[in-house]
């Protein structure tokens, strides 16, 4: 499956490739304020379809993770890094894709808080 996703005003906008078969909630004190629900893919499965200069980028903690927002509606659509092999990683905030039913997604909760 194909999805499109984008950020409020629509600066960012995106497509993901992939089969959307669980979603994870995380606690710790990033997620916890957003209120995303992950969905992790290979990086190269995300296609930015606009202008790279329109993200903005906040790491915090060990900074190896870049959670990329819209600076002009503050929407957090996706994050990115290196998984713990090395592999580059996108998580995909669900509720900034188009026609999925997160009623359906099940819903994994990590204890990102105890890190
Ligand atoms: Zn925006």
């Amino acid at each position: 499956m194909k999805y499109k996703g984008s950020c409020h005003c629509g600066k960012i906008r995106f497509e993901v490739e992939g089969e959307i078969t669980s979603a994870m909630a995380c606690n710790c004190s990033m997620c916890q304020r957003k209120g995303a629900l992950l969905w992790f893919v290979p990086r190269d499965r995300l296609t930015l379809l606009t202008a790279e200069k329109d993200l903005g980028t906040y790491t915090f903690n060990k900074h190896v993770i870049k959670h990329r927002f819209c600076q002009t509606c503050g929407i957090h659509p996706y994050g990115e890094g290196a998984d713990p092999k090395g592999n580059f990683t996108a998580a995909v905030n669900l509720r900034c894709l188009d026609e999925v039913d997160l009623d359906t997604v099940p819903v994994q909760h990590f204890d990102g808080r105890s890190l």
